[in-house]
């Protein structure tokens, strides 16, 4: 058993250390791809119930790498967040969603901009005050701007990530609940801080139209969103049928491949000026 137990030791120990070295590859992978412009963001329309239009959009990365090809957030955020890696990115990311935010109000398409952040952004003193800087440097205005985050930074209650998003949001600074009840959902964070959106995940969604019990569930988020005075987005809607029914529940806004799944700048400008015509 002693043997057997050595064994099992060596061979977790031989896994572990393999884990490590990918995360210090993939780490350093990450801050050579933001030195050398090897991420980009897309940006995916928010469709606005009320307006009939287009008024927000989120900003979601995208790693071209130069051998990898085309990686997914999906593959290097969570890495970047446990790595530390997630600073510089972060940074850049949030730099590149106000240059674009500034483009497109230059052509007249002044959108909301919505950006993620990750809890371990929050966790350095006065990084709020860096983001309030680049955002005035940028010639924006607090308003335009809607940080997403996710439950856990309420949760974790750690002062510095607070204060951190007290002030922003102070300053004007609009901010969402990312996938909203997927988390812990304690749920009494939402009458304590302040939150203007939360965000309804995917997974409720997908059979919002096919089931009756998916629907009374979104009713139910959405009804308490209306109680706390919080505005309501669905992500992933992909069909008419979906729309309408979050229509019908008095869901705000709307996300997802049904409008447009996220595209380049460019070809997001493009989208937004031809629904606007049509
Ligand atoms: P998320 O913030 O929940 O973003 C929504 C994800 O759903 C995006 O995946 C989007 O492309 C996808 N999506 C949108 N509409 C539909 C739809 O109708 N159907 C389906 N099936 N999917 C849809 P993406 O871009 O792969 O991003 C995955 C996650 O990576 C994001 O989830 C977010 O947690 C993280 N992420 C992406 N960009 C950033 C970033 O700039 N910073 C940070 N910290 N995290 C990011
Ligand atoms: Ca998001
Ligand atoms: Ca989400
Ligand atoms: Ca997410």
């Amino acid at each position: 058993a002693k043997q057997i137990g050595r064994n099992t030791y060596h061979f977790y120990d031989a896994a572990m250390q393999k884990e490590a070295d990918r995360f210090v590859h993939l780490h350093n992978e990450i801050l050579k791809g933001v030195q050398q412009g090897q991420f980009f963001l897309v940006y995916q329309p928010i469709y606005d119930v009320q307006s009939g239009s287009f008024t927000k959009c989120e900003a979601l990365v995208r790693w071209q790498h130069p051998e990898r090809g085309l990686i997914s957030p999906l593959d290097f955020i969570s890495v970047a967040e446990r790595t530390g890696a997630i600073r510089p990115l972060g940074h850049w990311i949030l730099q590149q969603a106000l240059v674009d935010a500034k483009r497109f109000n230059s052509l007249g398409l002044p959108l909301q901009m919505s950006v993620n952040r990750s809890s371990q952004e929050f966790n350095v003193h006065h990084v709020a005050d860096e983001w309030l800087q680049m955002i005035a440097a940028a010639g924006l205005d607090c308003e335009q701007l809607i940080f997403e985050i996710t439950e856990s930074l309420f949760m974790d209650r750690i002062s510095v990530q607070q204060n951190n998003i007290i002030k922003l949001h102070q300053q004007g600074l609009q901010l969402a609940i990312d996938d909203f009840g997927t988390g812990y959902s304690a749920l009494n964070y939402l009458s304590r801080y302040p939150v203007n959106f939360i965000k309804i995940d995917k997974s409720f969604i997908v059979d919002v139209a096919t089931e009756d019990k998916a629907r009374a569930l979104a009713a139910v988020l959405i009804n308490m969103a209306k109680v706390l005075d919080v505005q309501v987005v669905a992500e992933g809607v992909e069909t008419k049928a979906q729309l309408d029914v979050l229509h019908q529940l008095g869901c705000d806004f709307i996300q997802g491949y049904y409008f447009s799944k996220p595209l380049r700048a460019d070809d997001f400008i493009a989208f937004i000026r031809q629904s606007a015509i049509t």
